[in-house]
């Protein structure tokens, strides 16, 4: 669906509502349990974010949080 709008300087706008299927992904261990982050972060840079497996409690670090939610287009 698509709506014309006009902005500040007059110009027609369009947006575009696309479909989308959100997902939790989720980080998981060799062991196959599930990586939980346990909030502590590294000042290096980039940062890295501590982890611990849910399974076998064997420790992280990774470049972002999980589990984390994310977004794709829907594919028809
Ligand atoms: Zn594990």
């Amino acid at each position: 669906m698509m709506r014309a709008k006009a902005d500040k300087a007059g110009r027609d706008l369009r947006f575009d509502y696309v479909p989308i299927d959100s997902y939790e992904k989720r980080a998981l261990c060799e062991c196959g349990g599930e990586l939980q982050s346990c909030g502590g972060r590294l000042r290096t840079n980039p940062a890295l974010y501590l982890h611990r497996c849910k399974g076998c409690d064997k420790r992280y670090q990774l470049d972002t949080i999980y589990p984390r939610v994310i977004h794709r287009e829907r594919k028809i």
